[in-house]
């Protein structure tokens, strides 16, 4: 009898694990507790707009290789579109400016030195400091390390740094902004490339990942909760799923792609991230204008970022916890006037929609990075997945692709 290997939950953590073994040949069951497959990166049809929207705008970039490795996987990598070059559209919403950020593709950062390419009114040895971050110790935050004020912190390091680490920069771990950087910038331009899943989450990197697991003879339980784990000497020997218990094998293992305080609840002793952020994000259902950039970076305004969808607008706050329990229809308000301040776009309020993940991704401090346990755990047969494991990058796609890798080929034998 071959042995199975029971993933629990079934987000880009669960999914990229499943893929990676079942393309090995060996029998998998993913358990997933709601009644939809893509956890924190998933679209669903939103019966206010009519529409099909994602639960919030997710931006990949191109030097994101597992990722890129996982759509390749599914078939699905000509779904995400982009620039054929590192273009960053900027507006200010309060002056009124544009500028594109253009990165060249090698490694040599000749671009910091063309005021045609770099932030305007900044000079190439403002950008010295940066190279600061790259080598900061683990226990510093980005704000004991730069200085977190001036022109290009403000017009450039700060709002990148917020997306990337989904907290107010100086707070940030200056370790989890260096990898960031050392993957992005500074790997030149064809490391960073946007790019964004024009026709939705759902059909670019769930949908496709489903059916390629289903082709692979893998089984995925829906509404399947795991409510408890029963640990042997050495070994999870037995997994509770409350109406039913799945007694493993010697053979048999778990993966366990669940969040964190999820994890820790099923696994005693386990120390984990507890702090959490935030990200708003409202979708407007308007055609953009034409020609409008994928995503356009907003300074000086209450939304951080606009992504253009066919038939769609939508914009993205990031860490906005103070945005949580505010009043929907006046964010919705608020944020469409930036939109249209800086896009053109008529002032009057189109069909909205607000979606709030108030536990969006762990809090990126230092302390919190500390809390993040490897993949192993004491029990031979059990192995930890997720964006919050240490995988030595912020929350997103990409760590949590990584992670699910990385508990596959611990499994291998
Ligand atoms: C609004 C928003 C915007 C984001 N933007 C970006 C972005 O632009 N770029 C980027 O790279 N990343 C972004 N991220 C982060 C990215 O979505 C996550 O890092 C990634 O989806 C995490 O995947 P995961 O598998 O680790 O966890 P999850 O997606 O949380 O998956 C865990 C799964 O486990 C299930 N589960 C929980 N408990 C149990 C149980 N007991 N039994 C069975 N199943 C269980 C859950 O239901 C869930 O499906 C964003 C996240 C959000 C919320």
């Amino acid at each position: 009898m071959p042995r199975t290997v029971h993933i629990i939950g079934a987000g880009l953590a669960g999914l990229s694990a499943a893929l990676k073994l079942s393309a090995r040949g060996e029998r998998v069951i993913v358990h997933e507790a709601t009644a939809f497959v893509g956890g924190r990166c998933r679209s669903y049809h939103d019966a206010t707009l009519g529409m099909t929207i994602d639960n919030g705008n997710h931006l990949l970039l191109s030097g994101n290789h597992a990722a890129l490795d996982y759509l390749r996987d599914i078939g699905a990598a000509d779904r995400l579109i982009g620039p054929q070059a590192a273009e960053f559209s900027f507006a200010d919403a309060a002056t009124g400016q544009r500028w594109t950020l253009r990165i060249n593709d090698g490694r040599l950062p000749w671009w910091i030195f063309d005021p045609a390419r770099r932030l305007p009114g900044t000079r190439a040895l403002d950008y010295a400091p940066l190279a600061r971050l790259l080598w900061a110790p683990p226990s510093k935050t980005v704000g004991e390390t730069i200085q977190c004020k001036g022109l290009l912190y403000q017009s450039l390091v700060e709002p990148l740094l917020l997306a990337a680490l989904n907290i107010d920069p100086p707070h940030g771990s200056a370790k989890l902004a260096s990898a960031v950087i050392r993957q992005t910038i500074a790997a030149g331009g064809r490391a960073c490339r946007p790019l964004v899943a024009r026709e939705g989450l759902g059909s670019t990197l769930i949908e496709p990942a489903l059916e390629t697991l289903k082709g692979r003879g893998a089984i995925v339980r829906l509404e399947h909760q795991l409510r408890a784990l029963r640990f042997g000497a050495d070994r999870v020997e037995a997994l509770d799923f409350g109406k039913e218990t799945i007694v493993s094998t010697a053979d048999d293992a778990v993966i366990l792609a669940v969040p964190p305080y999820a994890a820790s609840s099923l696994v005693r002793g386990l120390e984990v991230p507890t702090e959490f952020r935030a990200i708003v994000n409202a979708h407007f259902r308007i055609e953009p204008p034409p020609n409008a950039p994928p995503i356009l970076g907003v300074l000086n305004g209450a939304v951080q970022w606009i992504f253009s969808f066919p038939g769609r607008v939508s914009i993205t706050i990031s860490a906005g916890d103070e945005l949580v329990d505010s009043h929907r229809e006046e964010l919705a308000q608020k944020t469409w006037s930036d939109v249209s301040r800086v896009t053109g776009l008529p002032p009057a309020l189109p069909p909205w929609q607000i979606v709030r993940e108030r536990r969006a991704t762990f809090a990126a401090t230092p302390a919190q990075d500390a809390r993040r346990p490897g993949a192993k755990t004491q029990w031979r047969n059990l192995v930890l997945a997720g964006d919050w494991t240490n995988t030595g990058l912020p929350a997103t796609i990409e760590g949590a692709i990584r992670s699910g890798n990385r508990a596959a080929a611990l499994l291998a034998r």
